[in-house]
């Protein structure tokens, strides 16, 4: 009789304790979005405009985060979440996008996966509504990593994707700064005519990380540039094993640094940490050849990084517990 108690007694504190430890196991996630680098003041950025820009990370980085607190992938949640910035007029990607020399709309994106080190990427589209999700597709549904020009359009036109005339891209704001670009002595040096690039990195409760990158580029860019977003390795980067970046600025600087994946190497051969990396990265590094502009990046344990050189960086960060931040100016 006392041995079956004892036996019952063990069983029941058992019992207690492997639920005490289910509940003391946090998981473990987060996400980071940019809305580009650049230049930027106080005294310029108008209240109404400030929060336009407020809401519209917030609800970008809401979407995420809910996507991966319910247990989605990060992939998932990058790409929704891009969306988001890219269907909004405020940020040179998608629909807003900064226009080129003949006042067309050309955008570049790309994606990364940390598990299996896959990636997708296209560049120069005139007419993808969601270039991210090209970025996607072209990982997931072609032998290749990046399509251009009108392939990259044609390619998303057999995956269904939504295509849209140029036009729809085009926006008065962007017809102006393309007007004073062209009235500059030397266009490319000014940031501010290509702020608003999108981001963003995801942790899922999984362990996977994923980053992707979607712009329209440089205002005034001629001659089918392209710019950093869409080259793995300089403007998107991702590694279960060390964190997964995107990056914002002047794009020619970050292809020359292979920024992105540079953060990632510090962190693997030198042992760094995210924000180590990314320090070196942006201040030092980019800054030293004459470059500006700015990275998020997530380590595997959700630890975030939100870099830049610039006077600003719009950027939101939401960890696991639904901390969030919301942040415009570098001293924010
Ligand atoms: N990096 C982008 C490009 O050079 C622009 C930006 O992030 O503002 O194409």
């Amino acid at each position: 009789m006392i041995n079956k108690i004892t036996i019952v007694f063990f069983l029941l504190i058992s019992c207690i304790s492997k639920n005490n430890v289910k509940e003391n196991v946090e998981e473990v996630f987060s996400i980071v979005i940019h809305g580009g680098a650049g230049t930027m003041s106080r005294n310029t950025m108008t209240e109404e405009i400030k929060k336009q820009y407020i809401d519209k990370l917030d609800e970008a980085v809401s979407a995420g985060y809910r996507i991966l607190k319910n247990g989605g992938s990060s992939q998932e949640a990058v790409e929704k979440t891009i969306i988001i910035m890219e269907d909004s007029p405020l940020f040179n990607a998608g629909k807003g996008a900064v226009l080129n020399y003949e006042g067309n709309v050309e955008l570049d994106a790309s994606f990364m996966n940390g598990k299996s080190l896959n990636a997708g990427a296209i560049s120069g589209s005139s007419s993808i509504k969601n270039p991210i999700s090209a970025a996607i597709s072209v990982m997931k549904n072609s032998p290749h990593v990046m399509l251009s020009g009108a392939g990259a359009d044609e390619f998303a036109n057999n995956q269904k994707l939504v295509l849209q005339p140029n036009s729809y891209f085009i926006i008065n704001r962007r017809l102006n700064s393309l007007k004073s670009a062209k009235s500059k002595e030397n266009p490319s040096n000014n940031l501010e005519q290509k702020i608003g690039t999108v981001g963003c990195v995801a942790l899922d409760k999984y362990g996977n990380i994923s980053a992707g990158t979607s712009t329209g580029g440089m205002t005034n860019k001629r001659w089918n540039r392209i710019g950093d977003v869409p080259i793995i390795g300089s403007g998107t980067y991702a590694n279960n094993k060390t964190c997964g970046v995107s990056t914002t600025g002047w794009g020619e600087f970050f292809i020359r640094s292979v920024a992105a994946y540079d953060i990632s190497a510090l962190m693997e051969y030198k042992g760094l940490t995210v924000s180590e990396a990314s320090k070196i990265v942006i201040h030092e590094k980019i800054a030293k050849l004459g470059g500006n502009g700015g990275v998020i990046a997530l380590d595997v344990k959700g630890n975030v990084a939100m870099e830049m050189n610039t006077e600003g960086m719009y950027r939101a960060h939401m960890d696991s517990r639904g901390n969030k931040k919301i942040k415009i100016f570098r001293e924010d």
